[in-house]
């Protein structure tokens, strides 16, 4: 596939990096290492105890077919990990397993929507939720986080948003791509909002267990006595983030037991089960020794710190994140300079810089001024990173 420079932020900026290096080859130039800022994927292995279990796994046991919500093993051991880090009981019957948090989140749509809801998300936002949202012929419906405001969203602003056909308030706290947590006062603002208008309130908790200010607080956490079972709070929760598990593709919903039987048989269509050997990871994340877990927190925390430092030295200093593992570079231009669209800023700093980030286009409409950065990336990587940016912003 040959990509144009004008397609590439909207296809893929990932191959218009590796065509741009195979016509240097071509040339006999050989391009500087490029800079991988543009993923949510961590510079860490996934720790050995985890990768141990699922080798055991696979020398030891049948892979076979498997329950299609999860083994009942596996589904005990989120039931505990939800009550002792999200705050609320739930039953191993209130989860189910699935091909991480992305499926968790598709499944979750394909059982509470229909063509033509609404479903309110934030702007900027996690770009699968508009993806998914409209392979099902659902509208999204964009609330803003404001970057004025520590980009959190406004009640009043989403109250203008509710028509009758509004199905399903998504939250995403610490959110990807701005870092915010939410503080525990917002939290129950919106549940009681989503209450209020009678709307699935769908929490998307995939970086649940990174946070370096405040506290991650569930919704989960402040549902009534038995209101999990009116089926109208969903979690969505993944491996990939706190284990270093991207590509084990190990995920959770958390609900009523009304959807969980409506999940199970959207999972067994779907791929029937995820695989046994990564299901034995996850319980060894589970039950293995948890220092790993905050040993990763704390390094993402450093390169948090090193960021906002580099970021105010040059005077572009925003926001500092709370959580999650993203940074929201403003590249807005100086005094008298014509801005540049964040797409077209992503595609000269990989031309020129060899720097891969993502533009805030991808994300909405709200940070089109912004470059997302992953602080999951290597501290040296980061640091060369937003000193490319912040000199091309400059220029
Ligand atoms: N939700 C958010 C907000 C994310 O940022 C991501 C991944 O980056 C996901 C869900 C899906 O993660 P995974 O499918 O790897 O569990």
């Amino acid at each position: 596939m040959t990509v144009t420079p004008q397609q590439a932020p909207k296809t893929n900026l990932i191959a218009y990096a590796q065509q741009l290096r195979a016509e240097a080859e071509a040339r006999g130039e050989q391009l500087p290492p490029l800079l991988p800022l543009h993923m949510g994927e961590p510079s860490f292995r996934t720790p050995d105890h985890i990768r141990r279990a699922a080798i055991a796994t696979i020398e030891q046991e049948p892979i076979s077919y498997g329950p299609p919500p999860g083994w009942p093993w596996l589904r005990t051991l989120l039931a505990e990990k939800v009550t002792r880090v999200n705050g609320y009981t739930v039953r191993p019957e209130n989860v189910v397993v699935t091909a991480g948090g992305t499926n968790a989140l598709l499944a979750s749509f394909q059982a509470t929507l229909k063509p033509g809801d609404e479903v309110l998300i934030s702007d900027p936002c996690f770009p699968l939720y508009y993806l998914q949202l409209g392979t099902l012929g659902v509208k999204a419906v964009p609330y803003t986080l404001d970057p004025g405001n520590d980009w959190l969203p406004d009640l009043e602003q989403m109250e203008k948003l509710i028509t009758p056909r509004t199905r399903m308030l998504v939250i995403n706290t610490p959110g990807n791509p701005t870092g915010a947590v939410f503080p525990p006062q917002l939290v129950h603002d919106l549940l009681d909002f989503a209450r209020r208008h009678k709307l699935y309130l769908l929490s998307d908790e995939c970086y649940d267990q990174l946070v370096f200010e405040g506290e991650h607080v569930s919704p989960g956490s402040l549902l009534t006595a038995g209101e999990l079972e009116s089926n109208t709070f969903i979690g969505v929760y993944s491996f990939s983030k706190t284990y270093a598990m991207t590509g084990w593709r190990v995920g959770y919903i958390v609900t009523g037991t009304g959807l969980i039987r409506r999940l199970e048989d959207i999972l067994l269509a779907t791929h029937t089960n995820i695989t046994l050997v990564a299901q034995r990871a996850a319980a060894a994340a589970l039950t293995g020794p948890q220092d790993c877990v905050e040993e990763m927190r704390a390094a993402y925390q450093h390169r948090r710190d090193l960021a906002v430092q580099l970021l105010q030295e040059y005077g572009r200093y925003v926001y500092t994140p709370h959580g999650a593992f993203y940074a929201l570079i403003d590249i807005s231009p100086r005094e008298g300079r014509a801005a540049l669209d964040s797409a077209d800023f992503a595609i000269k700093l990989l031309e020129e810089k060899q720097v891969l980030t993502s533009p805030g286009s991808s994300y909405g409409q709200v940070a089109r001024q912004y470059i997302r950065i992953s602080l999951a990336a290597s501290e040296a990587d980061i640091e060369k990173g937003i000193r490319a940016i912040c000199e091309l912003a400059d220029r």
